[in-house]
């Protein structure tokens, strides 16, 4: 018996993007680079699913979903995250907490009892094994259901194809009318009655209606059709400004390398590389202006700033606070203040003593201020302490004397 091909909307998507993407990806299983935005997403979904567990009576409080939040967040380091630095982490961990305080203030007393969360249904038709995760579903009454399909990215955006699947895989899946029937033992048929794209950043609902029977049909067609091209073997490379920019496989890519990959030690063919759009060159002597200007820029700064150690040392030496130029006059202002230089150190302290969440972004102030706060035992203030080291900073301004 020939096995059902396993598909999915993601795995449609890279290949309708590029053939040759979704061959290294699900043919050579070469895995992509870890993806902030993903894992953002998937923190967020998390916690979704934590509130809106069908299993609970009660839903948890706000500061029983930031715990859980944290708790997701903190499992991988920013690196396996797929952020740049811990300063973007950071920033991603702020958002996903300021995301889930303004769901709960928007939502709170308003939560309902969903039919499933985050449920995996695969579904074997027409030679296919669908597989699809569908965030969260309600049942309407009379065999509809309401699908929620949360975002999480900058903006959302109608994506028909998603819809289109969610609607196919809702319809004809046992599993989810077994659901209904326990709910509704009288449903013979269960249809979606709204579909939504919730985007939480901005809590705002795109809701469409069921797409009427021809579309899905035509849609149908075109998800048997890239079916076949995978089957028979068509991983031609579709390359584009955008999405060769970002992808992973460029590398390997025979548009960019002239050589068909094989993997491991298999024969490399040659293969006529594509041209990629690129911006034309400077002409020469503009070239030159610019080197100069940048270095000529990099000196100025480096001068300048030897110039501001020497104005500083020779104030101390002399213990001046203020001092005349011809043109202008300089203050010299010296504050005692923490630092807390090794923030990986500092972040996984914070982290192990549940204070990550009270400063949200930690800068220096953030952390200095947890010093200060009544709520944090001794203890904790003086184990952070012994992270932190006491510096002099000179703050040096220039007016013009008039
Ligand atoms: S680099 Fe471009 S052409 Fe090559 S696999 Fe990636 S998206 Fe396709």
């Amino acid at each position: 018996m020939v096995k059902n091909l396993s598909f999915s909307y993601s795995k449609m998507g890279m290949y309708k993007e590029c053939p040759q993407k979704y061959k290294f990806r699900y043919i050579h299983m070469i895995p992509e680079q870890p993806k902030y935005y993903f894992a953002f997403g998937t923190a967020l979904h998390s916690v979704m699913e934590f509130i809106y567990n069908p299993e609970k009576e009660d839903f948890p409080t706000l500061q029983e979903a930031l715990l859980y939040f944290d708790t997701v967040w903190n499992k991988t380091t920013y690196e396996q995250k797929g952020y740049a630095s811990i300063d973007k982490e950071l920033e991603g961990y702020a958002e996903g907490r300021r995301i889930i305080q303004s769901y709960y203030r928007t939502y709170t007393g308003k939560f309902i009892h969903p039919l499933s969360t985050e449920l995996k249904s695969t579904l074997d038709i027409d030679g296919l094994n669908l597989i699809s995760i569908v965030d969260r579903m309600d049942y309407l009454g009379d065999g509809l259901i309401k699908i929620l399909d949360y975002k999480t990215g900058k903006t959302v955006q109608r994506e028909p194809d998603q819809l289109y699947m969610y609607q196919k895989v809702v319809e004809n899946s046992p599993l989810i009318k077994t659901l209904v029937q326990q709910k509704d033992p009288s449903v013979k048929k269960v249809r979606v009655g709204q579909l939504s794209f919730y985007h939480l950043p901005t809590l705002h609902e795109m809701t469409f209606e069921r797409a009427p029977d021809k579309e899905i049909f035509e849609f149908w067609q075109k998800v048997l059709n890239v079916a076949d091209c995978i089957r028979a073997g068509k991983f031609d490379p579709t390359p584009g400004e955008q999405q060769c920019r970002w992808c992973d496989y460029r590398n390997l890519c025979p548009v960019f390398t002239g050589k068909e990959y094989a993997g491991g030690n298999a024969a490399v063919v040659s293969f006529k590389k594509k041209t990629i759009l690129k911006s034309e060159p400077l002409p020469l002597s503009e070239q030159d202006e610019l080197s100069s200007k940048i270095d000529r820029y990099g000196d100025l700064l480096k001068e300048t700033e030897q110039l501001r150690k020497d104005i500083i040392q020779l104030m101390k030496k002399n213990k001046f606070s203020r001092h005349f130029g011809q043109h202008y006059r300089a203050e010299l202002n010296c504050l005692e203040k923490m630092e807390f230089t090794d923030k990986e150190k500092v972040i996984e302290f914070l982290r192990s003593s549940q204070l990550l969440g009270k400063v949200l972004v930690p800068t220096q102030s953030t952390i200095v201020g947890l010093l200060t706060d009544p709520t944090i035992p001794t203890k904790t203030k003086n184990e952070l302490k012994k992270l932190a080291k006491k510096v002099e900073h000179e703050n040096l301004t220039l007016e013009p004397t008039e």
